[in-house]
């Protein structure tokens, strides 16, 4: 079970996460995964950049609110025999937070590597409240790192790999006999470790991602992912008033779904469970009773729906490679995508105009002008490309649905639907799947372009 952010915002919801835990618990052999609290790690990450840019009177203030709130919220939660061991590993933490903001704000340098270890707080120190607020109502938990729990990752910092092999013998090793004692192991989402000790992130939203890894391990029966909306649905929720939740919903529809932003899941966190074929819930932890969404190996039906859900993700931009020589010229798109690839560039969407002479390439905003830079070096000169332009703040909307590919005249309806709200397409791309078919629009367009597909396919109902 994965606890996020929202469900852990405060001492309340420590509670009632404890709870919803306590009912299914020592039934079944549960692992917990927690969230750093509330936005906490919006918080460190503003801490990160305030520090690097030497203004520390911000960071301190900030950090002390991060500090006292953590503080306040394992005063409540704790009981009589634990509060003392608690409290003493919260102010631990803290002062070992302040040392590293004090550092980053003397040094002025915030690298990758540490802004992970500064963004591991937020997770460092829920998984020890939720842990004894567990221990506080009788049930036997230990607080671990993700990394304690045997999650080893590669060294790229702020999106780091785990590796798979060796971490799925270490979290056998290390969480089953936690489980043979009938203990629940609480250990933080989002955060691992290298080999060599060093801490890494699995990337924002990562949580999902260390519940998904740690259930492949002990080849789980399931995993529940409880969260503060009542599934996943048809639609962000905060962009389309009816959207609906899904009951159902297939790993190769899912993966489409959160891996072009539905910002409900971590895009990688589905690999894990897809390859072991273990069911994901998707639940509400305010209404626990609520189905909420079943992700599964099944091809799910909905009604003969071709459409299942359109999501949106932002802060993308768009990166042309064009020039008249590229026409029947071999090898050059292998060059683009080479040069993006060793440039550490994630190429979100690409496409080829027809007549050979333009490439274009969806990248996430930060990207564009390190892709670029590298494009420019790589390519230019050598009589196949001419220009190289960019085009930032655009967002991409991809249209969800198993069996889409197979039914004619669903690209007609969504485009169609799309241009009667005068929204211009910038650019379309032949989905990565059968699963999706996807473009992109500015960024100013995109909720409306969600809502137009919602509509147009009636998703709502
Ligand atoms: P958690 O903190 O539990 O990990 P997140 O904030 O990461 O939760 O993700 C849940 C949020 O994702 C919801 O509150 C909702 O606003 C947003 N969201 C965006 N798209 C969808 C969607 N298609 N279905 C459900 N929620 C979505
Ligand atoms: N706390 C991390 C984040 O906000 C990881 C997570 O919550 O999944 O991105
Ligand atoms: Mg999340």
């Amino acid at each position: 079970m994965k606890f996020g952010g929202t469900s852990l915002a405060n001492a309340a919801r420590m509670k009632n996460a404890a709870r919803i835990i306590q009912r299914y618990s020592p039934k079944n052999k549960v692992v917990v995964v927690a969230s750093a609290i509330g936005n906490t790690t919006d918080q460190l990450t503003e801490i990160a950049e305030l520090a690097k840019k030497g203004d520390l009177r911000r960071a301190r203030k900030l950090l002390s609110k991060i500090q006292l709130s953590h503080r306040k919220i394992a005063r409540i939660v704790a009981g009589r025999g634990e509060t003392r061991e608690l409290v003493a590993k919260i102010e631990q933490l803290n002062s070992e937070l302040e040392r590293t903001v004090e550092g980053i704000g003397h040094l002025r340098e915030l690298t990758s590597r540490s802004r992970d270890y500064l963004l591991s707080f937020g997770e460092s120190l829920s998984a020890p409240i939720l842990a004894a607020t567990l221990s506080a109502i009788g049930l036997r938990a230990q607080a671990l790192t993700g990394a304690e729990a045997g999650i080893a990752t590669d060294d790229n910092f702020g999106e780091a790999k785990p590796l798979i092999e060796i971490s799925y013998h270490q979290v056998q090793q290390r969480l089953d006999p936690f489980l043979n004692r009938k203990m629940i192991p609480v250990v933080t989402g989002f955060i691992a470790a290298t080999v060599d000790g060093s801490t890494t992130t699995l990337g924002r939203g990562g949580s999902d991602y260390t519940a998904t890894l740690l259930a492949a391990a002990l080849e789980a029966d399931e995993i529940w992912i409880w969260t503060d909306v009542d599934g996943l649905m048809t639609a962000d929720p905060r962009i389309v008033k009816n959207a609906a939740v899904l009951p159902n919903i297939s790993f190769g529809e899912a993966l489409e779904l959160s891996y072009f932003g539905a910002k409900m899941m971590h895009p990688r966190a589905l690999q894990p469970a897809g390859q072991k074929k273990i069911p994901v819930r998707i639940k509400n932890s305010s209404r626990p009773s609520k189905n909420g969404t079943l992700v599964s190996a099944n091809e799910s039906h909905n009604g003969g729906k071709v459409v299942k859900a359109v999501s949106i993700i932002r802060d993308v931009g768009i990166v042309t490679v064009s020039g008249s020589g590229m026409m029947g010229a071999p090898g050059v798109a292998a060059k683009v995508f080479q040069t993006l690839g060793s440039n550490n560039v994630n190429v979100m969407m690409i496409s080829q105009g027809s007549s050979e002479a333009t490439i274009s390439c969806v990248v996430a905003n930060r990207d564009v002008d390190r892709a670029v830079r590298a494009l420019q070096l790589a390519l230019m000169g050598q009589g196949y490309v001419d220009k190289i332009t960019e085009e930032k703040d655009a967002c991409i909307i991809a249209v969800v649905g198993s069996g889409m590919k197979g039914t004619p005249g669903v690209a007609a309806r969504i485009f169609t639907a799309v241009a009667r709200r005068k929204v211009n397409i910038r650019m379309v791309a032949q989905g990565s799947s059968e699963y999706n078919v996807s473009f992109v629009v500015s960024l100013k367009d995109g909720p409306e372009a969600v809502r137009a597909i919602h509509e147009e396919f009636n998703l709502g109902r």
